[in-house]
């Protein structure tokens, strides 16, 4: 990471934790490990994604639904699932720093220096010659050739190594791509061992009733062990799609990225159940409907690609994530995946219960085919903060620091802010918050010069402000203050609201999509 970017995503997380988005879980403790609380602001901005995407998935598509499943499910969930046995992270100590790392992403690590050398050669050939052919390029110079070589093999031997579960190659790899830790400087490595992502507990208040039972990695289960109860309650005909959102829990092996890598966090995940056969056209369908939902919030559409998977899980046959660009580069902000009949089928030898769609148009019963778009929930929240934190200096030689957090979802929607603290500027402005209260999330502040109160708001990304003053009194008009362009304008009070339903609305970010 650039040592400006660097310092962007250190400014962002102490801005993030002065004004009331996130604070260190269980903080006068000393916090605890990849877990993290949200605060005022940072809930209702939490709460404001999740509409967005609940509403996007439930309300624009009639054949989808949610539901809400418990967090704690039946152990054998898991063992069909194929998580107690596969669900781990080849994980490696460097023996001199004492740091631990997952294997794989070491070797990532250097495959992206080799895919950002290739990017180097192409900008530079792009320069230098008039009408450049991209795809010609890469196609016939010997040193991308080169790269691009080496890249194969590398993934080759990864691919090999984790569907063979052979830790012995892994550190092989390690070694031989002469990987040094980045804190100690040396190639002084372990062994490659496997482990375990899921929490366990037990679950029973005597002991002989103890049964041991896990804390969900993933939601997407809840959904799966109800299929027929969606399925066949609400009469629903493939294809469709079961939504939710909730908590999932992952012992992470390197957790060290703020909100972007927790041991317990939210997933927003919908599976859509499809036709055998069919579920490459509906994977190609939500790669796209996907891209669009994020591009719709107007933070860069550069931001984002897609990043085909090489290594598949076990249950699918095909994925990719949409990536974002955080402060610390590219990464992993959704998983779309094609996860076939996998989870069904297991699921029905397990429990012993028949999973299937009773198709009355082909006259047959099958197990459908299943392609889930899962994405995160703090991962969303950290790509509307990071990328909406703005220093700015401004004309008059001043700074400020703004949150340009798309209006639908900001926190507060308007701050109403009477001039003075007397001559009934507070009570007419309390008058127009009991209008607006209903509609918007509204802030009322008297306190304060007013700059310091429109800086305030800018630092918590509230979208508009409305000055109360004395004119207001006389003419039934206020100043409304733009977050972005820091413009003001004297409108009437009654046009207030029409104004900023316009931007704010969730139906009008909706309608983007
Ligand atoms: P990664 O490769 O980054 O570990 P993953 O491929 O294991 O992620 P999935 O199992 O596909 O992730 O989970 C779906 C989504 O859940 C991810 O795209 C990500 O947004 C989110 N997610 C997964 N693990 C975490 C975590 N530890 N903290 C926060 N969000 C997470």
């Amino acid at each position: 990471m650039a040592n400006t970017e660097d310092n962007l995503f250190k400014n962002v997380i102490s801005h993030a934790k002065e004004y009331g988005f996130i604070f260190p879980s269980s903080e006068i403790y000393d916090g605890l490990s990849a877990v993290y609380d949200y605060g005022q602001n940072g809930a209702e901005l939490k709460n404001n994604i999740k509409e967005y995407w609940w509403k996007f998935m439930t309300l624009l598509h009639d054949n989808i639904v949610g539901i809400d499943a418990a967090i704690f499910m039946h152990p054998t969930t898991w063992k069909a699932s194929g998580h107690v046995d596969a669900f781990n992270d080849p994980m490696i100590d460097n023996k001199d720093s004492k740091k631990r790392y997952r294997a794989d992403q070491l070797i990532e690590g250097v495959i992206e220096k080799l895919e950002e050398k290739i990017e180097k050669e192409v900008e530079k050939a792009a320069k230098r010659f008039e009408n450049f052919d991209r795809a010609m390029f890469v196609g016939t110079n010997a040193r991308v050739a080169e790269y691009q070589k080496k890249i194969d093999e590398i993934n080759t031997r990864l691919k090999d190594a984790m569907a063979n579960n052979d830790m012995a190659a892994m550190k092989q790899l390690v070694d031989d791509l002469e990987i040094a830790d980045p804190i100690s400087g040396t190639k002084n490595w372990t062994d490659v061992r496997q482990f375990n992502l899921m929490f366990s507990t037990e679950m029973g208040s005597v002991a002989d009733d103890a049964n041991k039972i896990y804390l969900r990695p993933e939601t997407a289960q809840g959904i799966f062990v109800n299929f027929l109860n969606v399925q066949k309650t609400g009469r629903m005909k493939i294809p469709f799609g079961i939504a939710q959102i909730g908590k999932a829990f992952r012992n992470e092996i390197v957790a060290r990225q703020f909100i972007f890598r927790m041991r317990e966090f939210e997933q927003m995940e919908m599976q859509f159940f499809v036709k055998p056969g069919e579920e490459m056209k509906w994977y190609e369908f939500w790669k796209a409907k996907r891209l669009k939902w994020h591009q719709a919030l107007g933070l860069g559409n550069d931001n984002y690609r897609y990043h085909d998977h090489l290594n598949l899980a076990h249950y699918a046959n095909a994925a990719c994530d949409i990536q974002f660009n955080f402060p610390m580069g590219f990464r992993e902000l959704e998983g779309i995946h094609s996860r076939t009949d996998f989870d069904l089928k297991s699921h029905e030898k397990y429990s012993g219960k028949k999973l299937q769609y009773f198709d009355s148009e082909d006259n047959q019963n099958y197990i459908p085919y299943v392609v889930e778009t899962s994405v995160g929930l703090d991962r969303m929240f950290l790509s509307v903060l990071a990328s909406s934190y703005k220093e700015e200096k401004l004309e008059d030689g001043s700074e400020r620091v703004v949150l340009k957090i798309p209006a639908a979802l900001a926190p507060n929607k308007v701050a109403i802010l009477p001039l003075m603290k007397k001559d009934g500027l507070p009570e007419k402005a309390h008058e127009i918050m009991n209008v607006l209260k209903f509609d918007f999330r509204c802030f009322y502040e008297e306190k304060d010069a007013i700059g310091k109160r429109y800086r305030r708001q800018d630092a918590i990304g509230t979208p508009y402000c409305i000055t109360v003053d004395h004119q207001t009194l006389q003419d039934n008009t206020v100043t409304i203050r733009d977050r972005d362009t820091m413009k003001q304008e004297r409108v009437a009070i009654d046009e207030v609201k029409a104004i900023i339903s316009e931007s704010v609305s969730m139906a009008a970010l909706l309608k983007k999509v």
